[in-house]
């Protein structure tokens, strides 16, 4: 099944319900970065993550980012998704590899940290972003963001998120986000139901593994709720917003005695973007360019 995302609703509106397949979009991420096992599942976790609560906003430039921050060998994991279905992130360290946890998965929860904060941003893109943050539960990211959901945004919520990584590379990832609406949320039964119908769940990558495609997950959780499915399916992607000439403005703020001691010392400027390991390569000349536009500017 290709990357996508599909929306639901069920109970008169009063459930929300979206999921999301990323296998070839952390993937790619896992290839960028040259990441382990573990530091792939906990960047595939948080991509979906990322995807999932982006979904919910209204407007078309709206953005999420997500930063953990644990004590964990990982140091710390940053993700930026959009509406738009574009993701891109990153850890700290992405080499870490640790042995199976104790249930014999992989261990995100240690490479993260058990302890830290999770940090969430949503801008609508017209400035003023509303961040908040919430103390790690566990380091797995998904019982994080969960806490983050039911705590700081005070909408009952079930996340399930996998990342399935093996020698072949990622093969079934994604994410399921159920939440219950302020018009159904009083309504404590089916709060519990979907609570206890998520918690049967065994995660999600198995589901994906055995062919189901996400309508068919949506049915077997949802379907005698008076599920409705939106037709729309939506593409999600790896996609940076780095460029040349974001690069060069970041060089300039160096300012004028640091490029010269580029010039003479290196012959140039190398720069690598942090989110997708994009090589940038600037030439003397166009440092020269840059001290130019400063020296104009300064004197303008
Ligand atoms: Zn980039």
């Amino acid at each position: 099944m290709a990357d996508q995302l599909i929306r639901a609703t069920a109970a008169d509106d009063g459930i929300r319900a979206v999921g999301v397949i990323t296998t070839r979009l952390i993937e790619e991420a896992r290839q960028r970065h040259q990441m382990s096992y573990v530091a792939t599942a906990a960047l595939g976790r948080t991509m979906s993550a990322g995807l999932l609560l982006a979904s919910s906003m209204k407007q078309a430039q709206a953005r999420v980012n997500i930063r953990v921050k644990g004590d964990g060998p990982l140091q710390g994991v940053l993700v930026d998704a959009g509406l738009d279905g574009t993701v891109r992130g990153y850890v700290t360290n992405p080499t870490v590899e640790l042995p199976p946890n104790a249930q014999g998965k992989l261990d995100v929860g240690g490479a993260v940290g058990h302890t830290g904060y999770l940090y969430v941003v949503r801008d609508i893109g017209y400035g003023y972003p509303y961040s908040s943050t919430v103390e790690l539960v566990s380091g797995e990211i998904g019982e994080d963001v969960t806490h983050y959901l039911v705590t700081s945004e005070q909408t009952p919520s079930a996340l399930a998120l996998g990342v399935f990584v093996g020698a072949q590379g990622v093969t079934a990832a994604g994410g399921l986000l159920i939440q219950v609406l302020p018009k159904a949320a009083r309504d404590q039964a089916l709060v519990d139901l979907l609570e206890s119908r998520l918690s049967h769940l065994k995660g999600f990558t198995p589901l994906l593994q055995a062919g189901k495609t996400l309508p068919e997950i949506f049915e077997d959780l949802l379907g005698d709720l008076g599920l409705n499915i939106f037709p729309q399916r939506q593409m999600v992607r790896f996609q940076c917003r780095c460029s040349f000439e974001r690069v060069l403005g970041a060089l300039k703020l160096l300012g004028q005695a640091e490029l010269q001691d580029m010039i003479e010392k290196d012959d140039g400027a190398e720069a690598t973007c942090d989110f997708c390991g994009e090589v940038y390569q600037a030439t003397s000349l166009q440092l020269e360019q840059l001290i130019d536009d400063l020296s104009t500017e300064a004197e303008a």
